[in-house]
């Protein structure tokens, strides 16, 4: 998806002068922060939903909290799910409705930012991020496999993306309804939390060879394997806003392309369309040419680089708010309309959650 027509290819037949960027590039920093909070906020939402979870596993004795909403946004399947109740009927479903509206406010920024949920938000994408860096660290360089091998290992996320997108295309309205209020949809959280603190021996190996890999290659998971970022990726190949290169301004060091954690030619591209830019903006981030290279709507029609990018080019700082806007937009819209949260009996989770590991697949 990262090729380019001939016509995109500029032709560079004179020399051009370098023109030092006016202001300092604060991105990466502002982006660092933005991944730190979204950490806390994930950390704050596991350890109350840990505190919830206990809770019912003493039989209502303890500390209670409140379940937090939040973490529906660890089901992405369930937010899949109840998205597509909610295209079918119109209805927005009962049971983890936090899991769709999130769903949701992941998708509109792919469609108006690129993947940069990706790269802003994820906390797996963050996770993802530092352990490559650290490989860097520990061997110097980071892995650039050969493209016979990476492009079909581009191809499973897809296939995993397929696999469920079929099988929750197949689900009638009715189906998705009855699994969403059955014990394993209903406690599908919990579930997910027994996983990691239950894991079996399989799981830890899969794990640490997954770990062990992104040490060696950047963004080994989000490049390779989750089918979230798939989908993401798809649905970022709308987006207005693009990485966006001036050949005019560019003075075709490469420096862009080296620093660009997706391996993509970015010197050579007039506009990055792939679905694997995450809008991470590190390509902006070194680019040290004044106009040459901007995470951007389409320019104007001017004859100056200066002019052609005025009131384009969107800065970290407007990056980070419109990510923002999106996010709590969606979440004040979901909770102004009485749609946020799972509204069960106390009983209901007083049977289930100590049993959560007996709860089976309903279509098993
Ligand atoms: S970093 Fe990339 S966009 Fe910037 S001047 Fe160098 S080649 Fe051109
Ligand atoms: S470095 Fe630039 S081109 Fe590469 S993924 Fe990040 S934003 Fe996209």
């Amino acid at each position: 998806m990262d090729t380019q027509t001939p016509a995109e290819i500029p032709m560079h037949t004179e020399k051009k002068t370098f023109v030092r960027r006016l202001a300092p590039d604060r991105s990466q920093r502002i982006r660092l922060i933005v991944q730190g909070l979204f950490v806390i906020l994930n950390g704050w939402l596991g350890i109350q939903f840990l505190l919830w979870v206990r809770y019912y596993e003493r039989g209502g004795q303890g500390f209670s909290v409140a379940r937090p909403a939040g973490a529906d946004g660890w089901l992405p399947i369930a937010g899949l799910m109840n998205f597509k109740y909610f295209l079918v009927t119109g209805i927005v479903p009962a049971i983890h409705p936090a899991a769709m509206f999130l769903f949701v406010a992941f998708l509109l920024m792919s469609l108006f930012l690129k993947k940069a949920f990706c790269s802003w938000l994820c906390p797996v994408g963050t996770l993802s991020e530092y352990v490559w860096k650290l490989g860097q660290r520990i061997f110097g360089r980071s892995l650039r496999l050969p493209r016979w091998v990476d492009i079909p290992l581009r191809g499973l996320k897809y296939l995993l993306l397929s696999f469920f997108v079929f099988i929750i295309g197949a689900m009638s309205a009715e189906a998705l309804q009855d699994f969403m209020h059955a014990p394993y949809g209903i406690i599908a959280d919990v579930k997910m939390l027994n996983f990691f603190r239950t894991m079996g021996t399989t799981a830890a190996i899969v794990l640490m060879l997954l770990v062990f890999f992104s040490l060696l290659v950047k963004n080994f998971w989000c490049r390779y394997l989750c089918p979230y970022g798939a989908l993401m990726g798809l649905v970022s190949l709308l987006s207005p806003v693009k990485i966006r290169r001036d050949a005019d301004a560019c003075i075709d060091c490469g420096k862009c392309a080296r620093a660009c954690p997706a391996n993509l030619p970015v010197d050579h591209l007039v506009q990055v369309r792939s679905v694997e830019c995450t809008g991470c903006m590190e390509c902006v981030a070194v680019c040290a040419t004044q106009d040459a290279l901007q995470f951007s709507l389409p320019p104007r029609k001017a004859l100056a680089p200066a002019e052609r990018w005025r009131g384009r080019a969107l800065s970290p700082l407007a990056v980070a708010a419109a990510m923002a806007c999106i996010f709590f937009g969606v979440i004040l819209y979901a909770k102004a309309t009485g749609h946020w949260q799972t509204n069960l009996p106390r009983e209901v989770y007083l049977e289930l959650v100590p049993h959560a590991n007996q709860a089976g697949h309903p279509g098993m």
